[in-house]
């Protein structure tokens, strides 16, 4: 008889693995606390408008692409990619732009009107980059276990993945101008961190944006976890919506999930809730020190007309982003004048709204529920105004007067909805202490038989990585079968 996989939470994570290990031959049943998938990559539809939620950039489309080969299925059956002609547009506080294109020539000529001469130092930087995306991008599908730290062979991984140095600092390098080192380090904020911060492997996700290119599914991002489950569900993956898991414990060889409909033994248990949730709820364990992501506040916006200025993704900086980063990361304040993100899906996938209006989705960085000790109600009102105005400043529209539709997410929806440790959005900080053999690996060092996938654990968060996990976890699994 196959063996029998239970899988928490359908997120992307908890998704791809399902599909992975039911292609294998698992009898594989997913448990899952909402009504539908996708987790943090989730939809809210609203007279005529179609609201992602979550994630908005497709980066590294050959990590999409493995899952679906893996399970001998075209991608192009379940997902149509189209890559961005223009990539996203900065608006700088002074009034100056800089646009970044699929076009290499284009944007250099972009950053030469900002800094003279700087098309070669970006030549330069991006193969400084692209130097340390080859060698980690192996690893993206490897587990690190602590003990692997005593291999010598691994120890030369440091100098080549130069870890005394952060993200900034690469850029630093390269250019003067600090406007260019922000661009193109804004990056690390897709994963949640300071690019003061994290280490300079991370640059790899500015290597991938400018030389792979962004990618936009048809339909939305929520098709991406549609996908998924619908591959699993040709496996014969069995969903428990509505089921929350309650603990997880172990009986004889089996381990058990408790459920408030009664209890699952199962041979193997995946987990791909939350990781920092799952050990002190689930497995009531008691927690480790970690260091947790910033969070954010959401905005979703249906629009009565056309956004005029406006590309696809827009980032607004704000004057003075390292004390802005500062307040987020360190001291724990809402920023008075934030840096923002503005998504315009809809600029190219009209099919998201109705005809002739917009999207516009607007995500504002601000510190997780661990540092922030306040009540975010009471700084709501100045934050939402302080962003609508920059907008205003900026493209000469007040958005105010063409909202027609407006959902909100709080940082304390996070833990509400999804179950995530202290609402911080991205998981575990991708801090060096949280990054390969000190990220908590795929497999439970207590618990034969019980595995992680997800943004908190090995490789690390955004839906690339989080897929690469899923893939650890299978191979882990087929291999100790
Ligand atoms: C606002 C935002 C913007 C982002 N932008 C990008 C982007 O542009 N590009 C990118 O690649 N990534 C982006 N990300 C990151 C990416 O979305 C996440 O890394 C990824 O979706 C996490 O997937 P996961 O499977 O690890 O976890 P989750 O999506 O959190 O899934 C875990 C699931 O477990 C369920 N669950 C929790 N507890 C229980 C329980 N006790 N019982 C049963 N079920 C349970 C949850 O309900 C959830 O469905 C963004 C994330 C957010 C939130």
């Amino acid at each position: 008889m196959s063996k029998k996989v239970a899988i928490v939470g359908a997120g992307v994570g908890g998704l791809a693995v399902a599909s992975r290990l039911a292609h294998r031959g698992y009898n594989v049943e997913v448990f899952e606390r909402l009504p539908e998938c996708g987790g943090r990559a989730h939809i809210i539809e609203d007279r005529g408008f179609k609201f992602d939620t979550g994630p908005s950039f497709v980066l590294m489309p050959d990590f999409f692409e493995e899952i679906f080969s893996y399970c001998h299925k075209d991608i192009k059956d379940y997902l149509r990619f189209v890559p961005l002609d223009t990539h996203y547009r900065i608006f700088y506080p002074d009034g100056d732009t800089l646009t970044v294109y699929k076009d290499t020539e284009r944007t250099k000529q972009e950053l030469c009107r900002l800094e003279p001469r700087s098309a070669s130092s970006y030549d330069k930087f991006i193969q400084e980059i692209g130097e340390l995306y080859r060698r980690v991008r192996p690893l993206l599908y490897s587990c690190f276990a602590k003990k692997d730290l005593l291999n010598p062979s691994l120890w030369s991984l440091a100098t080549q993945l130069k870890i005394h140095k952060s993200y900034w600092q690469i850029a630093e390098k390269y250019f003067k101008n600090k406007k260019i080192c922000y661009a193109l380090t804004f990056e690390a904020m897709f994963i949640g961190v300071s690019p003061f911060r994290t280490p300079s492997f991370y640059s790899i996700i500015t290597y991938v944006d400018h030389v792979q290119k962004i990618y936009h599914p048809l339909g939305g991002m929520y098709e991406i976890p549609r996908a998924l489950e619908k591959i699993a569900q040709e496996f014969g993956v069995i969903f428990h919506y509505r089921q929350e898991v309650k603990k997880i414990s172990v009986s004889n060889h089996s381990i058990i999930l408790k459920t408030k409909r009664g209890e699952c033994a199962a041979d193997r248990v995946v987990v791909n809730a939350d990781y920092a949730y799952a050990l002190k709820e689930l497995l009531k364990r008691k927690l480790p020190k970690f260091t947790y992501s910033c969070s954010v506040y959401l905005l979703y916006l249906g629009l009565k007309s056309k956004l005029k200025g406006f590309e696809h993704h827009n980032l607004f900086f704000s004057r003075d982003l390292r004390k802005n980063l500062q307040q987020i990361f360190d001291d724990g304040i809402v920023p008075q004048e934030p840096s923002f993100y503005v998504h315009v899906p809809t600029v190219t996938d009209p099919s998201l709204a109705p005809s002739g209006k917009d999207i516009a989705y607007i995500l504002i960085p601000v510190p997780n529920l661990k540092k922030f000790r306040g009540s975010f109600s009471s700084v709501e009102a100045q934050l939402r105004k302080v962003v609508i105005d920059a907008i205003c400043q900026a493209t000469g529209q007040n958005l105010e007067d063409l909202i027609e539709v407006e959902h909100r997410f709080y940082p304390e929806d996070f833990i509400k909805r999804y179950n995530v440790q202290y609402g911080a959005t991205f998981g575990l900080a991708h801090t060096f202490m949280q990054s390969a053999f000190f990220r908590p690996p795929n497999f439970d060092g207590k618990q034969k038989n019980l595995y992680f996938a997800g943004a908190s654990t090995q490789p690390g968060g955004g839906l690339p990585p989080v897929i690469a996990s899923s893939r650890i976890v299978a191979d882990l699994i087929e291999r100790r079968t």
